[in-house]
């Protein structure tokens, strides 16, 4: 069985969508097909969330009316025949009515949830009812029966496993529709996975039922090398090792809801990476197989601050680093890169909330020094640290660059180093001709 994400570009237009019942529809065998909301829908349904929150009525109310029209529009030109015509605006005039009732009602953090919830169960309805008019045989699959979350916000994969098992054996079509994004909590209330959950579903939905692969289509043709937004030329990566994704996930290559590979890689489901727009494209694919000793690509994260720890007290000391990290550990801030000397500390952190407070702590420890607006800068591989020469081709390719920290080591897959974020642009593009040879 194949599960396949479209996110909301790839359904966001009427011809979109008719596009992706032909491709679904050319796959082989059972798929389940995970859906997100009309792009700029829960976009949409967050300001009409907050107006109300703030009881803002009117507010509410303009943007409701504003997207109603686009769901109408939406529908006209979705469906061909008067019954189906018929049927969208149906679904239009019902969903609008519950946004009117839950603007009018008591409106709260749960019904906000609810409203939230609803841009992924208006598209997957009219996907299935365009398939309906296509005489294409599906079935609509819904996710509030089966996907759910624990009191840490933690999926529930075995449950969701045991639920998704007798509704499968049940059906006997190959096309299952089902809603990204929401689920319920563990007081049976409609919550959701949080923004750009839907590859998150896809992934949980391919672990639970341990499918042959989980295919996220989306607009571009898979993950990049380096971040085309700031270097001329980057290409897409035909393969990566989940290890690899992941550090790209979290080191902001905005592709991928960071938390996806996690089910996927624990039961080895490889996840592909497609391009809607260009279906004969590679793409990207990503497993527990890789070739090794090369570099993959570059990611970058900005915001970061550096807080160096100097003390005599650390010579020849043991338990310094503790009380370090515990001063870190009050305060529930993460430590991302490290590197120590035999007097000195250095550290970074990505959330500056606590900062004051953990400053004044560690000031008691040593003298201290902050660098703010810093980025790391993350080389990703296979196997790297094995490669031969690796820092000597890292360290020539970034030329004069001034470099504030590195971190090699960890783990085989990363090299990481830490610049002034005046510095990025430039050692992205040094990187990218140096380790890529892309200008
Ligand atoms: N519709 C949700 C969002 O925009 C989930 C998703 O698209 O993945 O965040
Ligand atoms: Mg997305």
């Amino acid at each position: 069985m194949l599960v396949v994400k479209f996110g909301g570009t790839s359904v966001g237009k009427p011809e979109r969508m008719k596009k992706i019942a032909e491709l679904v529809l050319s796959m082989p065998g059972k798929k389940i097909v995970v859906l997100s909301a009309l792009s700029g829908t829960t976009n949409a349904l967050v300001r009409i969330g907050d107006h109300l929150l703030a009881q803002q009525h009117t507010g509410a109310q303009n943007e409701i009316a504003e997207l109603e029209k686009h769901y109408l529009q939406f529908s006209k030109e979705l469906y061909s025949s008067e019954a189906y015509q018929a049927i969208g605006q149906e679904i239009v005039s019902r969903y609008f009515s519950l946004f009117r009732l839950l603007a009018a009602g008591k409106f709260d953090d749960r019904s906000y949830r609810e409203l939230l919830a609803q841009g992924e169960l208006v598209s997957t309805e009219f996907f299935y009812h365009h398939l309906q008019e296509r005489k294409i045989s599906s079935r609509l699959l819904p996710a509030l029966h089966f996907m759910t979350i624990d009191e840490n916000h933690e999926p529930e994969l075995e449950k969701i496993s045991e639920r998704l098992k007798p509704i499968l054996e049940s059906v006997n079509v190959d096309i299952l529709v089902t809603q990204g994004y929401i689920c319920r909590n563990q007081n049976n209330e409609i919550d959701n996975l949080k923004r750009g959950g839907s590859d998150y579903t896809a992934s949980l939905i391919g672990a639970a039922i341990r499918a042959e692969e989980i295919q996220i289509w989306t607009d571009i043709d898979g993950m990049h090398n380096n971040d085309p937004r700031i270097v001329k030329k980057t290409m897409p990566i035909a393969e990566l090792t989940f290890d690899e994704a992941s550090e790209l996930a979290y080191f902001g290559a905005k592709i991928l809801h960071p938390s996806t590979i996690v089910p996927a890689q624990k039961y080895g489901v490889p996840v592909r990476l497609k391009n809607t727009m260009d279906e004969k494209a590679p793409g990207t694919i990503i497993s527990d197989k890789g070739s090794k000793h090369q570099f993959k690509a570059i990611a970058a994260k900005d915001g970061i601050i550096a807080i160096n720890i100097k003390s005599s007290r650390m010579l020849l000391a043991y338990g310094f680093l503790r009380k370090v990290f515990e001063v870190f550990e009050k305060h529930k801030t993460s430590i991302d890169m490290i590197s120590t000397s035999e007097v000195a500390v250095s550290v970074t952190i990505d959330d500056s909330t606590r900062l004051t407070e953990i400053v004044a702590e560690l000031g008691k420890l040593g003298t201290i020094e902050v660098d703010k607006n810093q980025t790391i800068i993350c080389i990703v591989g296979n196997a790297l640290a094995e490669k031969e020469a690796v820092l000597q081709e890292v360290f020539s390719a970034l030329g004069a660059i001034k470099i504030r920290m590195v971190s090699f080591g960890g783990s085989h897959n990363n090299i990481s180093i830490l610049v002034d974020t005046t510095q990025k642009d430039k050692a992205l593009n040094l990187l990218n001709e140096g380790l890529f040879n892309l200008k």
